[in-house]
């Protein structure tokens, strides 16, 4: 498997990163392998947008399908180890019946709470605390590596679903930045937002007509309309450690 940008992690900073990226044009693949933490949540209560809360796994769900309708790649794998080739990155990935190698010009770790595959990378720094290991980021989300970067609670963010999220696009923009996509804002302005003063829509923006506005504004209506029909059918996971009766007081 070749792609250009490799997520470790389908969980609030990898989905939200992975739709960044896609979204600038740039191949992306996430990786993933469990369930997000979040998938332990009872009720969501502070993500903005939300007055009255929403359930974490009916959110988690609808980050997933964002991230696939702006043409995200999923595999389903855990990812073992991640070495460094002439011209990038392989990462070896552990599926059901074997192994999968992914080559990829950037890799972006979101895999709380796992980073034993970069043991083998001298040059990422790891910082053990208690049981919890942290990948060591500078303040733009890049590890010592070039090419490997870390966003999330995996980077020692603040445990919090919108600051993974925020972290996440953060971290994918400025990869983005690195790569050789143009400056890149990611804005949908109304038709003559730019041009009608004179001035070219700059890379990464995009103006729509007012038809175009309302097609957008309707099928996202419908959208959520289907999503919040019903209640959500799964109920939290509980933490391992319940059933078995340890201790592992932060998540
Ligand atoms: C009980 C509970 C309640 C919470 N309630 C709230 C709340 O009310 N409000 C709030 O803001 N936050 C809450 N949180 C915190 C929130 O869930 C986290 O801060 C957030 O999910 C962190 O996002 P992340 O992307 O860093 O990690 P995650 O969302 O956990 O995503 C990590 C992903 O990486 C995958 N992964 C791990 N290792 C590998 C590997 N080797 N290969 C491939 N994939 C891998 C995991 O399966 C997972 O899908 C709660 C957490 C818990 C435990």
């Amino acid at each position: 498997m070749d792609t250009d940008v490799a997520i470790v992690g389908g969980g609030v900073a990898g989905l939200t990163a992975a739709t960044f990226t896609a979204r600038a044009g740039l191949d992306t693949l996430v990786i993933d392998h469990g369930e997000s933490i979040l998938a332990r949540n009872a009720h969501l209560e502070n993500v903005p947008g939300f007055p009255l809360g929403i359930n974490a796994r009916t959110f988690l769900s609808l980050l997933r399908e964002q991230a696939a309708e702006n043409g995200v790649e999923f595999h389903e794998a855990r990812v073992t180890r991640v070495s460094e080739t002439d011209d990038g990155l392989r990462l070896r990935a552990e599926v059901s019946d074997g192994e999968t190698d992914i080559t990829t010009s950037y890799a972006l770790a979101t895999s709380w709470s796992d980073s034993g595959y970069l043991d083998e990378l001298a040059d990422v720094g790891l910082t053990k605390r208690g049981s919890k290991v942290y990948v060591d980021v500078d303040d733009f989300g890049r590890t010592g590596v070039d090419g490997l970067y870390a966003a999330g609670r995996i980077a020692e963010k603040p445990h919090q679903t919108v600051v993974a999220a925020g972290h996440g696009a953060e971290v994918a923009l400025t990869l983005i930045d690195d790569s050789d996509v143009p400056f890149y804002h990611d804005w949908v302005a109304p038709e003559g937002y730019f041009t009608g003063r004179g001035r070219e829509v700059p890379p990464g923006c995009e103006e729509i007509s007012d038809e175009e506005r309302r097609e957008r504004e309707q099928a996202s209506l419908d959208r959520l309309q289907e999503a919040f029909a019903e209640p959500q059918s799964e109920p939290p996971t509980m933490h391992p450690s319940v059933a078995d009766d340890t201790d592992d007081a932060e998540d």
